[in-house]
């Protein structure tokens, strides 16, 4: 025993680590199958390379079919994995396919018409057409992040690594003849280097992927409101800098809503905090509902909502405020108790996308609270003549 078992100790290690952190990763988030999946493959990858490196040779070599199996396995386990992580449907049949035809071809020209190269190709080019299959998969899915695209081109690596070397190294070598110190040939050498690269590639391209996904999922739920189903005030106020700046640059107008409901307080006192509840999940139900139109909403308040709507004239902003406050009491029909009728007011204000959210926010403030003294359950649109006070809705 030589320091070649180092080397060859070495894509098992690797397949062991590989294959225990996805485990770990997937028992903290259940909900992710395509962790598990990976998990799978890089253990089938282990066990490969167990069998052809470190086992001992099986009567008629099938310590080679085991290994190729594994192989051929790890290759649909792992295009799998990447798959299901962009919710696109697996190709289990091109999959099952492509396995049958290359274990076949590994078997005949192990038994039947026996052939190192035809073995290697067999094996090599199946996993290229399954790496390839990936690669085609992927390239209309949206890449949102680098990582995503770094995905992509490690896929599109391993498929001409599959494809490309065994035939660039047959060239070089002048083909493959015998058996005789196969685990020391420059073919398996490059088998085991490329093999452990990709693993490590994409493994870690996984995982950062799962915390990125982690990240978004954390960031949205902390920018969430339950209750209404929209922003929270911090995740409205990001939402709509951010719509603001896009708004900027193509110099449209943007409306700004702020819509209230009238007399919460009375209808927490006479109905309790449950109903108040509700009236609060109805109006958040209605403004999710705008359909057809660019806007950020969110719940800034107790029973305060904000909706900053893009490329909107008065006339249309103010349309969107009495529809909003004209659905709102029949939308409660059956699920609020009986005589809770709520109203809400709303108040518009409609500037250049330039204007700052504080000032757009003021500016609607205002004519909210013109609507409230001028006896509730009305749309106002700001005007200058209107002061602005610092709490409109106390
Ligand atoms: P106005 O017509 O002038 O807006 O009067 P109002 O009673 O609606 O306004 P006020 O600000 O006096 O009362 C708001 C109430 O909303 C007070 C608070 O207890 C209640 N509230 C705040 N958040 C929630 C919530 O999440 N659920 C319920 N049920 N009530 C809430
Ligand atoms: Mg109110
Ligand atoms: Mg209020």
């Amino acid at each position: 025993m030589g320091g070649q078992i180092f080397i060859s100790l070495l894509n098992p290690g690797i397949g062991l680590l590989l294959a225990a952190a996805f485990l770990l990763l997937w028992l903290n988030r259940r909900d992710q199958t395509y962790v598990a999946v990976a998990a799978g493959s890089y253990a089938l990858s282990m066990l490969g390379f167990l069998f052809q490196d470190v086992g001992p040779a099986l009567p008629h070599q099938f310590h080679r079919i085991l290994s190729n199996l594994c192989f051929i396995l790890a290759g649909c386990t792992l295009a799998s994995a990447i798959l299901l992580r962009y919710r696109i449907a697996v190709p289990y049949w091109p999959m099952a396919i492509i396995a049958v035809v290359a274990m076949t071809g590994h078997i005949w020209s192990l038994w039947i018409d026996p052939s190192l190269a035809g073995r290697i190709y067999a094996i090599s080019f199946s996993l290229g057409v399954i790496a390839l299959l990936t690669v085609i998969k992927l390239f209309p899915a949206p890449k949102p992040h680098l990582i995503d695209r770094l995905l992509f081109w490690i896929a599109t690596l391993a498929t001409a690594n599959f494809i490309v070397r065994p035939l660039l190294i047959a060239w070089l070598v002048g083909g493959y003849h015998s058996d005789e110190g196969f685990q020391q040939s420059v073919y398996w050498t490059t088998v085991q280097f490329t093999q452990a690269m990709i693993s490590i590639m994409v493994a870690l391209n996984l995982m950062v992927a799962v915390a990125i996904d982690l990240i978004g999922e954390l960031r949205q739920e902390a920018n969430t409101d339950k209750l209404s189903g929209l922003l929270n005030r911090r995740g409205f106020e990001e939402g709509a800098a951010a719509a603001l700046r896009r708004q900027a640059v193509r110099g449209w107008p943007v409306a700004l809503l702020i819509a209230d409901i009238d007399n919460f307080k009375s209808i927490n006192d006479t109905y309790g905090h449950a109903a108040g509840d509700k009236v609060i999940a109805m109006l958040g139900e209605l403004v999710r509902r705008m359909s057809g139109i660019e806007i950020i909403a969110g719940r800034i308040g107790g029973e305060e909502f904000a909706i900053l709507i893009t490329g909107t004239e008065v006339g249309t902003a103010r349309g969107y405020a009495e529809r909003l406050r004209a659905d709102l009491p029949g939308h409660g029909d059956g699920r609020l108790p009986a005589g809770l009728n709520p109203t809400v007011s709303v108040g518009v204000h409609v500037d250049h996308a330039s204007a700052s959210l504080y000032d757009l926010l003021a500016h609607a403030d205002v004519a909210l609270y013109e609507a409230k003294r001028a006896g509730r359950n009305r749309t106002t649109v700001f005007k200058p003549g209107l002061t602005l006070v610092s709490d409109s809705t106390a």
